[in-house]
């Protein structure tokens, strides 16, 4: 019998039952444990990752099943999955605006602020600063493009409630798991597609846009049966019903970002 040293919890065996505590001898710190230890943190890592994102790939919706079901340990955990997805997203398509509206678009009197328009609120910002308008343009502009990576995270809730529309009596966070997997999914397919098609020798916005809704659509329906265990036509309708649901979830969180980052200045 031993007695945890971190929880004092009574156990047999290698680690401790109730807090995963390892019992440690001399050996553990010898040179070649630490050392392999360091490699193995490292390959673990690694192997995980490789794992995590080739089912991922390969077979939307079987992640989530597994995770649901009880199998967590070969695979990084949802969380994990989507702070990956999201800073590679922004690293590749900071550029691309697809959650903010840029201030050379957005500051016209096409668009409202509280009862007044946005060109009307930024002359009020100019006068009180004493900025140009050249000046209020770039604080907006960065403000936003900040935001609008950092709060990506508010959108998954949304995506899960439409899970609630499939399976009604499943546990909201078994939504929530298939939400952030599926979320990632979608942020990485997006960055690849949006590498592959800016270096072709002839780049042209819907060589991007058109196959990216398709591969929205096409893994949504594929996560729909695999996860919810539903037939292929339910899947399939209801994939391209809750694609157009998650559009406009995602224009309304960029109209979110424009109108917070606007109040911020
Ligand atoms: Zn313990």
């Amino acid at each position: 019998m031993n007695i945890c040293k971190n929880c004092q919890n009574k156990f047999s065996g290698n680690y401790c039952n109730n807090c995963g505590e390892k019992i440690i001898s001399d050996e553990d710190f010898s040179i070649t444990n630490i050392l392999s230890q360091a490699v193995g943190a490292i390959t673990n890592f690694d192997s995980k990752l490789l794992r995590t994102f080739q089912i991922m790939g390969n077979n939307p919706g079987i992640l989530s099943s597994k995770i649901v079901s009880g199998i967590r340990v070969p695979f990084l955990k949802p969380f994990q999955i989507f702070v990956i997805c999201n800073v590679l997203f922004f690293i590749f398509l900071s550029d691309t605006d697809l959650f903010r509206t840029p201030a050379k678009w957005f500051f016209n009197e096409n668009f409202q602020y509280f009862g007044t328009t946005v060109i009307d609120k930024v002359s009020i910002i100019m006068r009180k600063e004493n900025l140009s308008f050249t000046e209020v343009q770039s604080k907006y502009d960065s403000i936003s493009s900040n935001l609008s990576k950092s709060l990506l995270i508010i959108l998954i809730p949304f995506i899960a409630s439409i899970g609630i529309m499939i399976k009604r009596n499943l546990q909201f966070g078994k939504h929530l798991i298939l939400a952030t997997i599926y979320f990632s999914q979608l942020l990485l397919c997006t960055t690849i597609l949006y590498l592959i098609t800016t270096n072709l020798p002839v780049p042209n916005k819907w060589f991007f846009t058109v196959p990216a809704v398709l591969v929205a659509i096409a893994y949504y329906v594929l996560s729909i049966k695999k996860f919810y265990n539903k037939s292929l036509l339910f899947s399939i309708a209801f994939g391209i019903f809750g694609i157009f649901l998650i559009g406009i979830f995602i224009n309304f969180y960029r109209s979110l970002i424009n109108i917070i980052s606007l109040s911020l200045l």
